[in-house]
């Protein structure tokens, strides 16, 4: 199995810096990494970036987080504004080709805010916008199905066919996004803690070996399912922190993959050999009921 660790690159003046931190513990152990970036944060902090990417291109696989983080799938809480098809529209495309124009890069992939349970599937909206800007892949299901909670559940990448969209991919993140077991002081995240397959924390998370052993339970659980790779879905801001400032629960967990036989790769390298190996594919999920606007988000817990 592969293993990719990706990185939400969306506070100015904050996130950069960081990754500095976390590309440093990447190389030694010469694993790639991942990153969805913000327009605002290219458009603030692009050439402190650029710098950074520039000093090892080979080790970055660089996509789009959208313009301004905001919210781009229909999805419950309903009490958030529903964003409209033409916000979605100017979103997608600003986003993607501000990574272009300032990073020199690609941008090949594409990650929402927060994600959704069965990522994209039935948002035409988006998926329209998504290939307007030339983005072949997304990795836009970071969430459970059942009530878009965390952590996300387990599945294998899929192509959006059924909704008319062949030619993009979904390379969906598995278990807890990071900010999601741990308080990093500003509010605790929107999430539903299911009974899950995976290590379940019965608190928030304090030390690298207690975040480490949360990421080490998804990558086993990940491992028994034989998916054809393992993503993770981090943040620079959460993850170097006041009780980890040097990314020891990333290097124990590039580590523990290691160790386990896993080799590194990213996600725009696991779009580039699922095109190769169809078979590598699953079936697209269903659209989750609760994707429309009129489903009544008192029946997720009835
Ligand atoms: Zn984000």
């Amino acid at each position: 199995m592969r293993v990719v660790l990706t990185y939400d690159t969306e506070n100015i003046g904050e996130c950069v810096p960081k990754l500095r931190t976390i590309v440093g513990v990447h190389r030694r152990f010469e694993a790639p990494l991942t990153i969805f970036v913000t327009g605002r944060v290219v458009y603030h902090d692009g050439a402190e970036l650029r710098r950074l990417i520039d000093e090892t291109p080979e080790f970055w696989d660089v996509n789009s987080h959208t313009y301004s983080h905001s919210r781009l799938i229909c999805k419950p809480p309903w009490s958030l504004p529903v964003p409209s098809p033409q916000f979605i529209y100017d979103e997608t495309l600003r986003g993607v080709q501000i990574v272009r124009d300032v990073l020199d890069r690609p941008c090949r992939g594409f990650r929402p805010r927060s994600g959704a349970g069965a990522g994209f599937r039935g948002c035409p909206e988006n998926l329209n916008a998504l290939r307007s800007a030339g983005v072949t892949w997304t990795s836009a299901y970071l969430k459970s199905v059942f009530g878009d909670s965390l952590p996300c559940d387990l599945s294998g990448p899929f192509s959006y066919a059924p909704d008319g969209f062949d030619d993009i991919l979904e390379l969906p993140g598995h278990g807890w996004q990071d900010c999601g077991v741990k308080d990093f002081g500003r509010g605790t995240q929107y999430a539903v803690r299911w009974p899950s397959p995976f290590v379940y924390p019965s608190r928030l998370v304090e030390t690298p070996q207690e975040e480490f052993e949360v990421h080490r339970g998804t990558l086993e659980a990940a491992l028994a399912a034989d998916l054809p790779f393992c993503c993770f879905v981090m943040h620079p801001w959460t993850m170097i922190r006041r009780q980890d400032l040097e990314g020891r629960a990333i290097e124990l967990l590039l580590d523990h993959a290691k160790r386990r036989g896993c080799e590194f790769s990213t996600l725009d390298a696991e779009a580039q050999r699922c095109r190769e190996n169809p078979q590598l594919l699953i079936p697209a999920p269903p659209v989750p009921p609760q994707r429309v606007v009129s489903y009544d988000v008192g029946r997720l817990f009835a």
